[in-house]
């Protein structure tokens, strides 16, 4: 993993291990669905009505038995934090590190840019920051894929705001009962939320199957205290004018392990004292 500002790389770490995965979301949640239990309606939308009523075709749903996982858009106009996105997904591309995960941080983007390779010859490349538009990120995308070389056919072009606001355990309901990105699961400093959103859909399972209260299971989560740590540090960045700590910094492989961890919500005391020190202003105030 590689940590850029400015293009300038400030430092990389080798984990040893794979630490980062990329799903085939259509395939894993296929697996699910190959089953007799499940009636599936493709293209099929929901009307929701007030965030309360529920129809398919017409025809009301049992409020009781709904869950909601429509992602960001549920309860879009609440959210208090989001940021837009674009990704391209690019064939015929050179890559030389095919395991190596760029994040690129820029002066006055509070956000970040990413290159995850997906083979030699394709890559991911995005970029994703609060309070700036979708053209103005597509912009600086295209001068990155020129820097970085990764010039080659564009296969797939996609974005979606994404809620960097954190776990809102209080949206979970029921009922309706709701999970995923509908709630916030998603990591506010990184905008990770695929991992988050299956626990959610776990904590919900395991609520209903024990009958538990959902939402108290959703705070005890240590993805809801990573979450509010986050979001703390996002809304400093914010505060700041958008002044990113990585100006004229090297970074120690040490620390880039930190940074990963912090990202994930890992970040246990040691690491995270270890990373104030060398990145006082981010945490300042803050622990
Ligand atoms: C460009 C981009 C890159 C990202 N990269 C990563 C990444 O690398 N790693 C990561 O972990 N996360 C990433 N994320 C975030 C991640 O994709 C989301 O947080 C995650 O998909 C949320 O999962 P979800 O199931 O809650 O919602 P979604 O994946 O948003 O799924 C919701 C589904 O509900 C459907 N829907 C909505 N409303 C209705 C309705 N009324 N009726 C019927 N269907 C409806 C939608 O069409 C959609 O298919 C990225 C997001 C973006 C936009």
């Amino acid at each position: 993993m590689e940590v850029y500002f400015e293009d300038k790389r400030l430092g990389r770490w080798d984990s040893g291990r794979k630490i980062f995965f990329l799903v085939d979301r259509t395939k894993y949640l296929e697996e699910y669905l190959n089953n007799d239990l499940i009636e599936l309606k493709l293209s099929t939308a929901v009307k929701i009505r007030n965030n309360d009523e529920f129809l398919v075709e017409d025809k009301k749903l049992e409020k009781e038995k709904v869950i909601v996982a429509t992602g960001v858009t549920w309860r879009l106009k609440e959210r208090d934090m989001v940021a837009n996105t674009i990704q391209y997904i690019m064939e015929g591309v050179k890559i030389d590190e095919v395991h190596t995960m760029k994040f690129l941080f820029y002066q006055g983007l509070v956000g970040y840019a990413w290159i995850f390779p997906l083979s030699e010859n394709s890559v991911k490349v995005g970029i994703g920051g609060i309070n700036v538009s979708v053209d103005e990120l597509e912009n600086k995308l295209n001068s990155i894929i020129k820097k970085y070389k990764l010039e080659g056919k564009v296969v797939k072009r996609e974005g979606a705001p994404i809620d960097m606001g954190g776990l809102k355990p209080e949206w979970g309901g029921g009922p309706p009962y709701a999970i995923g990105e509908a709630i916030g699961a998603v990591m506010p400093l990184t905008g990770e939320g695929i991992r988050p959103s299956i626990i959610t859909a776990h904590a919900l399972a395991t609520a209903l199957t024990k009958n538990n209260n959902y939402k108290k299971i959703l705070s005890g989560l240590g993805i809801y205290k990573a979450s509010k740590l986050q979001r703390k540090i996002l809304e400093r960045v914010l505060k700041q004018g958008a002044e990113l700590p990585f100006k004229d910094k090297e970074l120690s492989p040490k620390t880039i392990e930190a940074i990963y961890k912090l990202g994930m919500g890992e970040l246990g005391l040691r690491d995270l004292l270890s990373l104030a020190s060398k990145l006082p202003s981010l945490l300042r105030g803050i622990i």
